[in-house]
């Protein structure tokens, strides 16, 4: 791609971006300041009594979700994070309460056309546009980002195809039916989508798909799950990332090798987790504040994911923000196996190299007070005998940790629609299994 078909903003100089940025957020603090109750009582507790007083992002606290849920709990249904009174709202979505209770979130109008309006950038730098056809394998229930996804591709005149309510067969079917070109789905279940069509006999990649836009797991910055989405689906499998508190704001370009930030409409920091210093760039959590979201806005939210973020120009011409390897994890997820850091990531990169695993699951058990890494691995026919060992072997080299591969009958494992729960932590007892 070109560079001249970049927006302006996709090539902005960090003085340019931070200019832009400061500016769109200083013009909104006095009108939230005034009517958000949340965000006026975390600037009193801070001592700030005028909006003079913020002359940077760092003289504004962070907000966590925690606080938005105490929030929430104290202040039923909403919470306070509202800057209008609540007939302006048009939309009413959920969290994923994978990390707690939901979050109820509310959108007006402007802040919808304002996801919509991100959806740009992703589907752009993905080659996608009003001729292509897009099927949303998803459900379409209270989680935000296919709704937004959905509303984006229409906005761009694409013609957009419901998965909801559909199984994985069904959904197969539709995709070959509509002649669809673009799949939108997590990473595992394209792989899903996949293993079914070659059960029915169906060969997805003699479909006319042509594109795959993924989200929920890191899978389409992972070389080795993207490479195999590509191969088995017969598309160009590109990254997306987003939070259903802080909005769309970040997808891959043509590099492929991480997400960049739409930092025309985000700002992104990273915080350092030994100093707690926020940053413009480093390896740490990602800290978001969204810049079109006023009815119920993100300030320095923390996101818990862990990222590594880069500055520079990008091969694709762009200098935004770029997530290196997309979101490597959740902060809280990354476990310590005798004494090496492992995030589930790193092991899906290994695991997915092998063609011959259709499915997989780890487990973090304590043995004799150390965590162990055991890993079940569901092997597709035909193949090896050694596929145990030579797993355990790679994940050896890897990763420099020993771990107990065993193998899974076939179909034994679940295969997720929504965000993947193949990492379980048991770290109390031997044998049993939590957190999924
Ligand atoms: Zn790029």
């Amino acid at each position: 791609m070109a560079v001249a078909a970049l927006d302006r903003a996709e090539t902005w100089s960090d003085d340019e971006r931070r200019a832009a940025q400061w500016g769109r957020l200083f013009g909104a603090l006095p009108e939230l300041l005034l009517a958000n109750a949340f965000y006026r009582r975390k600037l009193a507790d801070a001592g700030v009594s005028d909006v003079r007083e913020i002359t940077a992002l760092a003289d504004l606290e962070f907000t966590t979700k925690a606080e938005l849920s105490q929030d929430q709990t104290e202040h039923p249904p909403f919470g306070t994070n509202l800057t209008y009174s609540t007939d302006r709202y048009v939309r009413l979505h959920q969290t994923s309460g994978t990390t707690g209770r939901p979050l109820r979130i509310l959108d007006t109008l402007d802040s919808w056309r304002w996801w919509r309006d991100c959806w740009r950038a992703i589907y752009r730098a993905a080659g996608v546009t009003s001729t292509d056809r897009v099927f949303f394998a998803f459900s379409f229930g209270p989680f935000i980002g296919f709704w937004s996804a959905f509303a984006g591709a229409e906005a761009l005149g694409s013609l957009c195809i419901t998965g909801g309510a559909m199984s994985t067969s069904e959904r197969v079917a539709a995709i070959v039916a509509s002649g669809a070109t673009v799949l939108m789905s997590t990473p595992t279940y394209a792989l899903r989508l996949a293993e079914a069509a070659r059960q029915e006999g169906v060969d997805l990649v003699r479909s006319a798909l042509r594109v795959s836009i993924h989200a929920g797991e890191p899978g389409a910055s992972i070389p080795a799950t993207r490479e195999r989405i590509e191969s088995e689906l017969g598309v160009t499998a590109f990254d997306h990332t987003g939070a259903t508190e802080v909005g769309a704001y970040g997808f891959s370009c043509e590099a492929r090798d991480g997400v960049h930030v739409i930092e025309s409409d985000f700002i992104a920091e990273v915080l350092d987790p030994v100093s707690g210093a926020a940053r413009e760039d480093g390896e740490g959590e990602l800290v978001m504040t969204n810049l079109g979201r006023w009815g119920m806005p993100a300030i320095r939210y923390r996101t818990g994911d862990r990222v590594r973020a880069v500055r520079g120009r990008c091969a694709c011409g762009r200098t935004l923000l770029k997530l290196a390897g997309g979101i490597s994890g959740r902060v809280d997820d990354m476990v310590i196996v005798r004494g090496v850091n492992v995030f589930p990531s790193s092991i899906e990169a290994i695991i997915r190299t092998f063609d011959e695993i259709a499915e997989y699951r780890v487990e973090l058990v304590a043995a004799r007070e150390m965590n162990e890494l055991r890993c079940g691995i569901e092997p597709r026919p035909g193949a090896g005998v050694d596929l145990g060992e030579r797993v355990a072997t790679a994940i050896h080299r890897g990763l420099g940790i020993r771990c107990l591969v065993e193998m899974l009958p076939p179909g034994s494992l679940p295969r997720f629609e929504m965000k993947s729960k193949r990492f379980d932590r048991a770290p109390t007892s031997s044998s049993a299994t939590l957190g999924s």
